[in-house]
């Protein structure tokens, strides 16, 4: 399929920043003024001025009735005057809840455009053969279920994948083969993505996934599956335990019969006490690793710079369910000097400033100024209008007349393991329920909190617990059919996509409870305190994401549960 812009139009895009966004705003407008959603405020006129004037900001429970409405059936013009096609699920990084959002063609060719710009951009900066070599892509397809209207919930990656844009391709520059890339089990599309790039290991010239901690999770994965990964390259054989039969017969054809050289060579680069460097070992024509490593995946610069030997790591992109927004231009660049160009003919975007203390402001893209901070707003062609993102930017520099800007932080904190997210809220009422079953004991929970552990396979959520006997000098005895129901039950607590995640695509492992030593959580508060935190206003974490506070938890670990079993998916 042919994409309505060429990435060689990166120039002709940023130079007429004030232009495009005027002829996009309007065609959202001419569009969209006479759904329900628009003609309250404007009453079917198309003005500009009115528009801003008029509509009001929004959140995702200002837009939610009218979405659910075109979910179970209402037609798309109460919000879209373009039919909706699609629901982009997000990660529900703001707010933990699932969230959907409207999306249709534009959405999904915006997508591709921005995949091609992508590669158009490192290419004029690295210098490799485009048309040679070949990306080892942890692409994942999730899988996805459908409106009670028939519209597919599916995220944004998924929805590229299952398009014609990704199936009509011209060339494969996967080492996997398309069979791979879509099959919906977790496990075995990461084993498969491995094997075909280590049996064609010599053509690898980028190493690719979307986010930086799937990108550390597939390393991990390897390190404990690299045996039975040359086994399959010394045979020729596929495992037996891949079920998904087109995977299979599609990798066996990668592997093309046995190769005991390039067994005993990998074998040999695994085999070192260190795997420091193993990125550049096993993939040694490799040029660059792309994924985004900005925002709550800065933390993952260290490890990957440690596995690739410092290999350029390229953060491509910021793209989002409800809209897309821009490109790094400055791929070369240092990690935490990201910054992403933003362009113009994706959506209309507007700026609130973020400056506590002072008035909020709106401002259009070309009026931003450098150095200052803002939430963007965006004015899709598929109903969303003047929606608040909830991230926080900051502009750093122009391309051309178009801003760029970096990515600063996400307005709400929350804990996730895949792109599922779990807020202090969902943590909290979860543990509520779970103290529930605790009432048939004789214990009480004195204080918990919870982090996700990505160094395990599938990545899980441990819950710290501090328990304590009802009874004076009562001793802590633990029941273990009555912990491991605990964990059953805050985990069928918790939200929907973490559910999914969990008992479908089984990319969530089971959620492990920790019980630690009494005095803990006091321990816990002194490490705190000792770095600064005032008394006065402390309160016990319910997401932990520093290493130091888990290493005061756990080292006061004695015993550990995890959930037997998995939790329902229905809604
Ligand atoms: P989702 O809608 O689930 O894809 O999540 C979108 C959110 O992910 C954005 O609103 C950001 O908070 C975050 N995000 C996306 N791209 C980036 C990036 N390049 N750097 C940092 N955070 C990002």
């Amino acid at each position: 399929m042919k994409l309505r812009f060429d990435p060689k139009d990166l120039e002709e895009l940023t130079r007429n920043v004030k232009q495009i966004q005027n002829d996009v705003l309007e065609e959202i407008l001419k569009a969209n003024a006479n759904t329900e959603y628009l003609g309250r405020f404007l009453h079917g006129s198309i003005d500009k001025e009115l528009f801003k004037k008029n509509v009001p900001v929004v959140s995702y429970d200002d837009v939610k009735p009218y979405l659910d409405r075109v979910a179970n059936g209402e037609p798309s013009d109460i919000i879209s005057g373009e039919a909706i096609t699609t629901f982009i699920r997000s990660t529900g990084t703001s707010g933990g809840k699932q969230k959907i959002y409207p999306a249709n063609n534009k959405y999904i060719e915006d997508l591709a455009f921005i995949f091609a710009l992508r590669s158009f951009i490192v290419s004029k900066h690295i210098d490799y053969d485009v048309e040679q070599g070949k990306k080892l892509a942890f692409h994942f397809t999730i899988p996805h279920y459908n409106t009670p209207s028939g519209l597919p919930v599916v995220p944004a990656l998924t929805c590229l994948l299952m398009s014609d844009y990704f199936k009509m391709r011209p060339t494969n520059f996967h080492t996997s083969p398309d069979e791979v890339t879509l099959c919906q089990i977790y496990k075995e599309n990461m084993y498969c993505h491995l094997l075909c790039g280590l049996a064609r290991r010599d053509e690898v010239v980028s190493i690719i996934c979307s986010f930086a901690c799937a990108l550390v999770g597939a390393i991990i994965f390897f390190e404990k599956n690299w045996r039975e990964l040359c086994g399959n390259i010394r045979s020729g054989n596929v495992s037996e335990w891949i079920t998904d039969l087109a995977c299979r017969d599609s990798v066996s054809i990668i592997l093309g019969g046995p190769n005991p050289e390039l067994a005993d060579l990998i074998e040999h680069e695994c085999s070192h006490n260190s795997w420091e460097g193993i990125i550049t070992r096993i993939w040694p024509k490799a040029k660059f690793i792309q994924t985004v490593l900005t925002g709550s995946m800065a933390q993952y610069v260290p490890i990957l710079e440690f596995y690739s030997n410092n290999l350029p790591l390229i953060s491509p992109s910021y793209m989002s369910s409800e809209a897309l927004f821009g490109v790094n231009t400055n791929p070369l660049c240092k990690p935490q000097d990201v910054s992403y160009t933003f362009l113009p003919n994706l959506s209309y975007f507007e700026f609130l400033s973020v400056d506590e203390g002072r008035n909020e402001e709106i401002f259009d893209l070309v009026d931003v100024k450098l150095g200052c901070f803002y939430e963007p707003l965006v004015t899709t062609y598929s109903g969303l209008h003047r929606y608040k993102m909830g991230d926080v930017l900051q502009v750093t520099g122009f391309y051309n007349s178009a801003p760029q800007f970096k990515f600063v932080r996400r307005k709400n904190m929350v804990i996730s393991v895949q792109l599922e997210a779990t807020t202090e809220e969902d943590i909290l009422k979860a543990a509520t329920q779970a103290t529930l079953v605790l009432e048939s004991s004789n214990l009480m929970l004195m204080g918990f909190t919870c982090w996700s552990d990505l160094s395990t396979l599938p990545g899980h959520y441990v819950m710290y617990w501090e328990l304590k006997s009802k009874y004076i000098n009562g001793l802590v005895e633990l029941d273990n059919k009555v912990l491991v129901e605990c964990c059953c039950v805050v985990e069928e607590s918790l939200n929907i996509l973490y559910r999914m995640y969990r008992c479908k695509s089984r990319s969530i492992g089971a959620l492990e409870i920790k019980v630690v030593q009494q005095g803990t959580f006091g321990s816990l508060m002194d490490f705190f305190i000792s770095r600064g935190a005032s008394i006065n206003q402390y309160k016990t974490p319910l997401c932990i994401n520093s290493s130091k506070a888990l290493e005061v938890l756990e080292n006061k670990v004695f015993a550990r549960f995890f959930s037997d079993k998995y939790p329902s998916c229905d809604s």
